[in-house]
């Protein structure tokens, strides 16, 4: 199944998301097989940094926009984990610092999108702008409902500048989010995660499932694609998303570049410099035999008297 077909906010398409079912799993697909195929994609993601690092000319920003306990951090624990570290970085979007909010919207995106050879992964992002901040009025209608040009501007010029944009929408149910919140409150090595306004966010929901309809409706577009991820069942967000993501990369032309150096006057100093060090070792042994015989000879020396 090409998930990238099935996941795809159709661009200009009306979204609505209760026609969606979170818990989809797909007929083909099960637990145990999905496993090493997850693996596969992440080798092939694994394989393709390493080119996009080295080929240098282009780089690629994930979105990764959910409710609380959908799973964007285990998307990026276990899909990311075995991406180069060098070349690889997770920009996380908290509430404004005082310097990001005294600047516009798009400052703190811009300054963290990846540059070039480079992969950027996105824990909640611009959207929070449209999201967020539209749920709970932190600016008035007139100004957030003009961001979702301003954001679509904003692709396009990093798209411009050859970065490939892919954002997922994690999309879980009410109930699943109440069980996530649960293990949460019974687990204490998951408690830290427990935030204050969980409950209240929770209350909260259709207003975000509003919000968040509106934001993949205006925004999904070619150059910067939604995929709405039925997220329930966190192996199968797992397939899906690592699948989208091989794909896609697979697709942006990534290879080695040429060498600048002229290779055959290089191997001819290798050889020089190999041969160098044979005669270097040779010479090593031979003064250490010259020595141990020295010191054989002092040791077997009868001990003088002063
Ligand atoms: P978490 O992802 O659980 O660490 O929480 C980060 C919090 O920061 C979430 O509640 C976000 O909604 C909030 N946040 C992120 N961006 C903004 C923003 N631009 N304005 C207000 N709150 C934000
Ligand atoms: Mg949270």
């Amino acid at each position: 199944m090409d998930y990238r077909d099935k996941f795809l906010a159709e661009p200009g398409a009306k979204v609505r998301l209760p026609k969606i079912d979170p818990s989809y799993t797909g007929k083909d697909e099960n637990h145990e097989q999905a496993h090493s195929q997850i693996q596969k994609h992440i080798a092939r993601m694994d394989k393709l940094q390493y080119l996009l690092y080295a080929d240098g000319s282009q780089s690629l920003l994930v979105v990764l926009q959910a409710l609380d306990a959908a799973g964007k951090d285990g998307v990026i624990r276990h899909i990311f984990s075995g991406m180069n570290p060098q070349g690889t970085f997770v920009f996380g979007f908290k509430q404004p610092s005082k310097e990001e909010a005294a600047h516009d919207f798009l400052w703190r995106a811009h300054l963290h999108a990846p540059g070039k050879g480079e992969v950027v992964i996105f824990n909640r992002s611009h959207y929070e702008d449209v999201l967020v901040v539209r749920v709970h009025k932190l600016v008035p209608h007139s100004v957030w409902s003009k961001r979702y040009d301003l954001i679509n501007d904003f692709e396009m010029m990093l798209r411009r500048n050859h970065t490939t944009i892919l954002k997922f929408f994690l999309y879980i149910s009410p109930g699943e989010q109440l069980s996530r919140f649960k293990q949460r409150l019974n687990d204490p090595s998951r408690q830290w995660k427990i935030s204050d306004n969980d409950y209240s966010e929770r209350e909260l929901w259709s207003k975000y499932v509003e919000a968040y309809e509106d934001a993949i409706e205006l925004t999904s577009t070619k150059h910067a694609p939604w995929y709405i991820i039925p997220s329930n069942h966190k192996w199968f967000r797992n397939l899906a998303v690592s699948q989208i993501i091989a794909d896609t990369m697979d697709e942006m032309g990534l290879k080695l570049p040429p060498t600048h150096v002229d290779i055959a006057a290089v191997r001819r100093k290798f050889h020089a410099a190999e041969r160098e060090e044979k005669d270097r070792t040779k010479g090593a042994k031979a003064d250490g035999k010259e020595r141990s015989k020295v010191r054989e000879m002092h040791a077997s020396a009868p001990a003088r008297k002063e």
